[in-house]
């Protein structure tokens, strides 16, 4: 039960469909609007906030640079609390260790804390095919797994979703995952979240093992952290006999006194609160409290490969707080679907083809243009990652990667036809001279059928002056 990313279309045939959606923009506008407005009442209460970007993006820095021994500090660290650390290169290698723990405990459901690290992998797909259910506890989470729907945001994944739809899933499909909604369940938001909370309570007194992300690792204790607005999180991290976290490797944070940057920067950033409602901390295995067997995956796919972009590697600074995606006109407009990815809006547009890498598949290459470059990315950024820049720099990347087509864009025509020109002063003063004798049928040539009318629908073509800088100044300084 949840739908799957694999095989969807290009950034603007995907957007082209959600903007034609009239409900998904009014959902989209309204929870956008209300967490922008949140975000920016409580960050203007912190005087030092700029402060506070700068250090959280230079202990990120520092750790991403010195990414190798922060990592096997924080295996040292974890397995002398007596966790298990397992290395995962990729998705499939992460799906198997999580398929292996549950199988040894002869379990076929397990309960799972939100985490971008496991649906970025597919778990609950790869845990399907061998026979065992992967229940979201998330309220969000479970609104999308239930109504067999993709996550549309990173925080609040069910954002395009308003109350009379999910009065409508909960009503319809809750009785097929356990305990069935009440009859008379209205949309009023507290009787829709008391339904989830009796659906799942079952679940967490039921379920042996469970299945977490982290938002941050502590390399110098082992502890992994998890911030939460609900308490679900809680339940799955202390109730079960078993916990597996899986960790993308540049989660890790050197010390506690680095957390404490990242913890007042994070629910600001995300859900406009002051603190977050729960925060958890847990470190190996404590007997008798919690988990007795804990597992900690540390993922890399894709990361060493975004770490090795000169230029790109800052996107590992994300601690997918969201704030990115509630300033941003094109997914405001878009919402997240069209990004075809778990992670849509600014950050998912440079993350996945980091991930990924460009010159692959059609998809991917679309992500970098899905942006106006305007900028307000950057400035809520809490760790300063300059996505716009990351963006011009994977445009290059995604043209180079394609020079060797046999027939190449228009564009790419018209740039190497421009270079030409461009390259030789005699040259540029013939087109000056040229494009002076036709610009009465300037406006006219924009309109004709063809790449121009496409280029110039949403850009000013100015008229070229009836005589050029050159041809004046070659006249009158004879
Ligand atoms: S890129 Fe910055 S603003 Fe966007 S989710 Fe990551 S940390 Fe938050």
């Amino acid at each position: 039960m949840s739908g799957t990313f694999v095989g969807m279309p290009a950034f603007p045939t995907a957007a082209r469909a959600a903007l034609a959606d009239t409900q998904l923009r009014h959902n989209l506008a309204h929870a956008t609007g209300t967490i922008r407005d949140k975000r920016a009442r409580v960050v203007a209460e912190v005087a030092e906030w700029e402060d506070l970007r700068t250090a959280g993006a230079a202990i990120k820095d520092r750790t991403l640079h010195d990414l190798a021994s922060y990592l096997l500090q924080l295996e040292a660290s974890l397995t002398a609390a007596g966790a298990t650390v397992h290395w995962a290169r990729d998705a499939a290698e992460a799906n198997a260790v999580v398929a292996a723990v549950a199988k040894a405990h002869g379990v076929d459901e397990v309960v799972k804390v939100k985490s971008m690290a496991t649906q970025e992998i597919g778990l609950n797909e790869a845990l399907a095919e061998v026979g065992i259910a992967a229940w979201e506890t998330d309220l969000a989470e479970l609104i999308v797994q239930l109504g067999d729907d993709l996550p549309s945001h990173i925080l609040v994944p069910a954002i395009h979703r308003n109350r009379a739809e999910i009065r409508q899933i909960f009503r319809e499909r809750m009785a097929g995952a356990g305990r069935p909604a009440p009859d008379d369940l209205t949309d009023d938001p507290a009787e829709l979240a008391g339904a989830a909370r009796l659906h799942l309570r079952e679940k967490f007194l039921r379920a042996r093992v469970a299945v977490s992300g982290a938002n941050f690792a502590v390399a110098e204790t082992g502890t992994l952290v998890v911030v939460e607005s609900e308490g679900n999180g809680r339940m799955c991290l202390t109730l079960p006999e078993v916990l597996v976290s899986v960790v993308g490797i540049e989660k890790v944070v050197p010390t506690w006194q680095d957390l404490d940057v990242f913890l007042r920067l994070l629910p600001r950033s995300s859900t406009g609160e002051r603190m977050n409602p729960y925060t958890s901390t847990w470190t190996g295995v404590t007997p008798g409290d919690g988990p007795q067997e804990v597992h900690v995956v540390l993922l890399d796919n894709g990361r060493t490969r975004a770490l090795a972009d000169r230029v790109g590697r800052q996107a590992l600074r994300c601690i997918r707080c969201s704030a990115c995606l509630n300033v941003c006109p094109v997914y405001e407009r878009v919402g997240g679907h069209a990004y075809g990815s778990v992670y849509p809006g600014p950050i998912g547009a440079i993350l996945n083809p980091l991930l990924h890498g460009v010159g692959g598949d059609t998809q991917t290459d679309s992500l970098p243009y899905a942006s106006t470059l305007c900028g307000a990315c950057y400035e809520v950024c809490p760790v300063k990652i300059d996505i716009p820049s990351v963006l011009v720099d994977l445009r290059a990347q995604v043209v180079d990667a394609h020079r060797d087509r046999r027939a190449p864009h228009a564009e790419a025509v018209a740039m190497r036809a421009a270079g030409w020109i461009f390259g030789d002063a005699r040259r540029l003063a013939r087109a000056e001279r040229v494009s002076g004798r036709i610009r009465r049928w300037w406006a006219r040539l924009a309109r004709l059928p063809g790449p121009g009318r496409r280029w110039t629908t949403a850009r000013d073509l100015p008229t070229p002056p009836r005589e050029s800088f050159r041809a004046w100044w070659s006249r009158t300084h004879r």
